[in-house]
């Protein structure tokens, strides 16, 4: 892999080729986008280019000492910052503890590299240490911050940093990475492309055998379910997911990211059915004629709320600590909106289909 062989960030890419070209690059930058679109990949490519020995103009040579040590994680003049195991959010001391790398000068290159991955989710404290940071840089570093959420990074850091933006990926590009990585054929990478939303991690998680298998217990239930169950169907998900089992918040919330997205799909499909949409692929393919059926009795406008409702879910899932609760207000919420459609206020979410 190298610096030029990213694909589908092409605007990024010659952002920092000219930066690089012309000698230009800023202290600090926030990588900003959803997940599973290669922010980390580029950060980490990026990292071997301006470390790189071998006087390539536009790219990292990837055989030099130094981009072979970056290829194992072993180049001292390079640093990796995350949430710590069973921790969502980096700590203070973690923060504390990069100022002191930082301000020692780097010990082979003309720079230090710090990539601060989930740079979004750190307390206030940490935050203001970062800040302090930021506001007086070493001049030899870089301070690379990836996030997915812009609107959890403080106005004072924003103004530290340039915003790099990155887009989701076009379709045609995750349809070849699932033929070749994955070994799909052609008419289901397409299929997992379109539903994917330009996330190549949304693809994996969707196309996962859990997945596959969860899906038609979860669309069977949704089709028989009464408003009133809200709690006894609370209560299912949480045992067919085996929610309590799992010891390592971690690996909980990649579950319920799971089932949100199923949830997601469902009434995402349900909506494309009664908008007569046939450019999408489905999701719930094998459960059109149900969709269909069901679909009747919502307005368009309920099944947005519906969305609006889950999307808002997978936001607070990085935040809140009670799992159980937040996949029973959840289910409250979608049953409440259908059994009382009067319920709604009028405003549409403003987001549009091919985007969720
Ligand atoms: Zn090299």
């Amino acid at each position: 892999m190298s610096f030029t062989e990213i694909i589908g960030q092409e605007q990024v890419l010659s952002l920092f080729k000219s930066a690089l070209q012309n000698e230009r690059l800023a202290h600090a930058y926030i990588f900003a986008g959803q997940e599973g679109i290669g922010k980390m990949m580029f950060a980490r490519e990026l990292a071997k280019k301006i470390f790189c020995q071998s006087g390539k103009i536009d790219d990292a040579c990837d055989v030099c000492s130094i981009c072979k040590r970056i290829m194992v994680d072993n180049f001292a003049d390079l640093f990796f910052l995350f949430p710590e195991k069973n921790h969502r959010v980096i700590k203070l001391e973690q923060l504390k503890h990069l100022q002191e790398i930082l301000y020692v000068k780097p010990i082979e290159a003309k720079h230090k590299i710090v990539i601060i991955e989930d740079a979004d989710k750190m307390n206030e404290e940490a935050s203001n240490c970062l800040l302090k940071t930021l506001e007086e840089p070493p001049l030899y570093a870089i301070i690379l911050l990836i996030v997915t959420s812009l609107e959890s990074v403080s106005e004072t850091i924003k103004s530290r940093c340039q915003i790099v933006r990155f887009s989701p990926l076009p379709v045609d590009v995750i349809r070849n990475i699932l033929t070749e990585r994955f070994q799909l054929d052609k008419q289901q990478a397409t299929q997992f492309a379109f539903i994917s939303g330009g996330s190549l991690a949304r693809a994996a998680m969707l196309m996962d055998a859990n997945a596959l298998e969860k899906k038609h217990w979860l669309a069977k239930k949704l089709f028989e379910i009464n408003c009133a169950d809200n709690l006894t169907f609370s209560q299912e998900v949480l045992d067919e997911w085996n929610i309590q089992d799992f010891d390592i918040l971690e690996e909980k919330r990649t579950h319920v990211k799971e089932l949100f997205f199923l949830f997601l799909m469902y009434y995402r499909d349900m909506l494309i059915c009664k908008a007569g949409g046939t450019d999408f692929p489905l999701y719930y393919d094998d459960w059109k004629d149900a969709l269909i059926k069901k679909g009747k009795s919502l307005t368009e406008n309920t099944l947005f709320k519906i969305l609006d409702i889950i999307k808002t879910s997978l936001k607070y899932l990085d935040y809140n600590a009670n799992i159980n609760l937040l996949i029973e207000n959840m289910i409250t919420e979608i049953l409440y909106i259908i059994s009382d459609p009067k319920a709604l206020k009028d405003e549409r979410p403003l987001f549009r289909i091919d985007s969720l």
